[in-house]
């Protein structure tokens, strides 16, 4: 076959300007002279939605049916890096079983407030955590060749106004929490595409931003595939082709394809630009596209099973008082709530999949080896009471051994498209648990929801299975978790708040319809609730299992350039479990604001009763860094760095401080606002004040019983009011610079 540049060459400029935006809602176009297909890109993140040819991008129209897999709020929670290869491995085996070329996922934006509208399809609020595991399953995807687009870049993390709003943050913020888990994904797995966000950065439009795409995106992290828009984020197609984007979806038809050729025609666009992007689009397409495959066929059922496999390893046990779970064999059990016979088991807008077999929470229980009655307590399409209700599930409690009570957001309150404006379950809802547990009845709760949310009734529960969205096989994976057939390990991917008004930017999220102004830069999640000592309802990286682990051995070990982290797990409890051991960093060194700690790798252990498991993980030199604006590059310090070896952001196991002298450091130089115990903790401070004569006074301040901390914050060119002359402070700097 011809080489892409040759025929590149031999396109009309009508042809190539057709190229550069879609033929339609999922396809890029095709060119038959030069037999060029055409090729299917379609979402999603949970599962494939491969609509049909009268589809519309916001979900509504029906779609081939395939598994509906948990949504990432719920996969992020596995904290297992492999779960999230075999995901996206399942996932490209749909796609290419349907002949599609491209899925547009994952979505790997950070979780900055409990409100915004798509938190479901996110990881966390954590961007290595999101990073890592976005890589993971980009892996997975593309080792079917299949190739995936990494979503939204960047910085959407509102659905209000989201084509118009513009995130605006210092470049620090931006670096260190919105663009870091696009970096590793990048880096790490060479993902085919990245798509363009709708909203603004800092003022400028994602598609345009030649900073994002161009500067950052292409020139330091070494993209070479190709910047799609979000479905219908270009509004200057000619500017956006500029500043980096290759493909515009879906296009505009005619409209899309003049005016590039005006464009070229009047001089605006460099046809060679143009060729860049049609050059990236035809590699894109020539790599990923599908050889014709038997339509739609794979193992749906093997598809079903590893969804449940991997929602029932990624639920969140968030409480369990007396071991009330998991229910024991021949237990008769109530089951309560509408959700238990509809489960909410997916998000609502473009990762909305036509499931292949939804196992509901009812059809799952006469699976098990228990007698379960089930009962509604309240209705689904509205917050009422419904008293009737209420009273039916009273009496049949007093039959039951254990009562487990379904409760969530209902679709209507949680979708793409929209934030929310609470987060309080519906009324109805937490009206049946307070009528429960005022009867003194022990209560199992199990919630259905896409983000976090509030529980006025937490401490006056037994237990709580938090199962977010947990795709198609729900009612399997649930009553896996309940009974103990597997044994929870997930660790929560993100800070469940007690209020909404304890959130990093309550004050600002959503508030202002043309700028969302990132105030809270970098204390997002964790990073906000303890480094300010605010209390959370349940802590990022918790979750509880029905066995319990002991950390011990802790061994660091620092190498030329990385940091050797050693310790041993070991289940001490009565059954086999997995635990997440989660490796923090805390910067004692560096002289800028700081998180209290941030997570920096982590390692999910399996472990046998009594077993005990040696593991070990590396840190790079990343770990270690802040974005200095001022030089516009990742930094490390030399100085002292606590690791934490934790079982949560608030539960720290082991820890040891180590002392790293990777960084050349040379010394800042001396001026006269240098603070004197920045010079006095040089090597040659000493030297260079006794040389310039200046040490009579400093010693003179600093012998009198003078307070220390005063001198600490006095620049040298405050020593000229204490009697020191000019001339000598010319000659500190002199020799300063010798
Ligand atoms: C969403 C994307 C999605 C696209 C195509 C947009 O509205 O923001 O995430 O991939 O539609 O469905």
């Amino acid at each position: 076959m011809a080489s892409i540049a040759n025929v590149i060459h031999d396109l009309t400029l009508e042809q190539k300007a057709g190229l550069v935006s879609g033929e339609d809602f999922w396809y890029t176009k095709a060119v038959k002279d030069a037999a060029l297909p055409r090729m299917m890109l379609t979402d999603g993140p949970s599962g494939l939605r491969k609509q049909s040819e009268d589809a519309d991008a916001l979900g509504l129209g029906q779609s081939v049916p395939a598994v509906s897999f948990p949504v990432s709020a719920l996969t992020a929670c596995t904290f297992d890096r492999q779960a999230l290869f075999e995901l996206g491995r399942n996932l490209g085996v749909a796609a290419h079983a349907n002949n599609v070329g491209v899925l547009l996922g994952p979505g790997v934006n950070i979780k900055r407030n409990p409100l915004a509208g798509r938190n479901f399809e996110y990881f966390s609020e954590d961007p290595y955590l999101a990073g890592e595991l976005g890589a993971q399953y980009v892996k997975g995807v593309q080792s079917e060749n299949v190739g995936v687009s990494v979503k939204h870049f960047a910085a959407n993390n509102r659905e209000n106004q989201r084509f118009t709003n513009s995130a605006n943050m210092d470049q620090r913020t931006l670096r260190e929490i919105y663009l870091t888990a696009f970096e590793r994904i990048v880096k790490q797995a060479q993902p085919a595409s990245v798509m363009c966000a709708y909203n603004k950065i800092n003022g400028i439009t994602s598609s345009e931003n030649k900073y994002l795409l161009t500067d950052i995106l292409r020139d330091e992290w070494n993209f070479s595939g190709v910047v799609l828009s979000d479905w219908g984020a270009v509004s200057d197609h000619v500017a956006a082709l500029k500043a980096g984007l290759d493909l515009e979806m879906p296009g505009k038809g005619d409209l899309s394809t003049n005016e590039i050729v005006t464009a070229v025609r009047s001089g605006a666009l460099d046809e060679a630009t143009l060729d860049r992007a049609v050059n990236r689009i035809l590699t894109m397409i020539m790599t990923y596209l599908p050889e014709n495959s038997a339509a739609d066929y794979y193992d749906k059922d093997q598809q079903h099973q590893f969804a449940r496999k991997l929602a029932s390893e990624s639920m969140v046990l968030l409480k369990n008082d007396h071991a009330i779970l998991p229910l024991k064999p021949k237990e008769k059990v109530l089951l309560v709530g509408e959700l238990a016979q509809k489960p909410r088991f997916q998000g609502g807008g473009s990762s909305h999949v036509a499931p292949y077999k939804v196992t509901t929470l009812t059809m799952a229980a006469r699976q098990i080896d228990n007698a379960v009655t089930y009962l509604p307590g309240y209705h689904l399409v509205d917050d009422q009471v419904d008293a009737k209700l209420e009273k039916a599930v009273l009496e049949a409690a007093k039959d039951a051994d254990k009562i487990v009570v379904v409760v969530g957001l209902p679709e209507q309150m949680e979708s793409e498209g929209f934030d929310k404006t609470r987060n309080t379950l519906p009324m109805n809802q937490n009206h049946l648990l307070d009528t429960l547990i005022a009867q003194g009845l022990d209560v199992i709760v199990v919630l259905q929801n896409g983000a976090p949310i509030a529980m006025p009734w937490v401490n006056r529960v037994s237990a709580i299975l938090e199962t977010y969205l947990a795709g198609e096989a729900v009612g399997e994976a649930t009553f896996d978790v309940l009974t103990g057939k597997v044994n929870p390990s997930g660790k929560l991917a993100e800070t469940f708040p007690i209020r909404l008004q304890d959130t990093p930017n309550y004050l600002t999220f959503d508030r202002n319809a043309d700028d969302e102004n990132y105030r809270e830069g970098i204390f997002v999640g964790y990073r906000y609730y303890d480094t300010k000592h605010v209390a959370a309802l349940f802590p990022f990286g918790y979750g509880l299992s029905y066995t319990t682990f002991i950390y011990q051995n802790l061994a660091v070990k620092v190498g030329v350039d990385t940091v050797t982290v050693s310790f041993t797990i070991k289940n001490s409890g009565e059954v086999a479990g997995q635990e997440v051991a989660q490796i923090y960093v805390s910067n004692q060194t560096s002289p800028i604001e700081k998180p209290a700690k941030e997570l920096k790798q982590f390692i999910k252990v399996s472990l046998e009763p009594g077993q005990q498991k040696a593991v070990s993980v590396e840190l790079d030199r990343r770990a270690f860094s802040w974005f200095n604006e001022r030089t516009n590059h990742f930094q490390v310090d030399n100085g002292h760095y606590e690791i934490i070896v934790a079982a949560s952001s608030v539960e720290p196991r082991l820890r040891k401080t180590i002392q790293l002298t990777w960084a050349p450091q040379p010394a800042a130089p001396l001026t006269e606002n240098t603070y004197l115990s920045t010079l006095l903790a040089r090597d040659d401070g000493a030297d260079l004040l006794k040389q310039s004569g200046l040490n009579t006074i400093v010693d003179q301040l600093t012998k009198a019983g003078n307070n220390q901390a005063l001198f600490d914050n006095m620049p040298l060119r405050a020593l000229i009011m204490m009697g020191a002359k000019q001339e000598q402070l010319k000659q500190l700097f002199k020799l300063a610079r010798a």
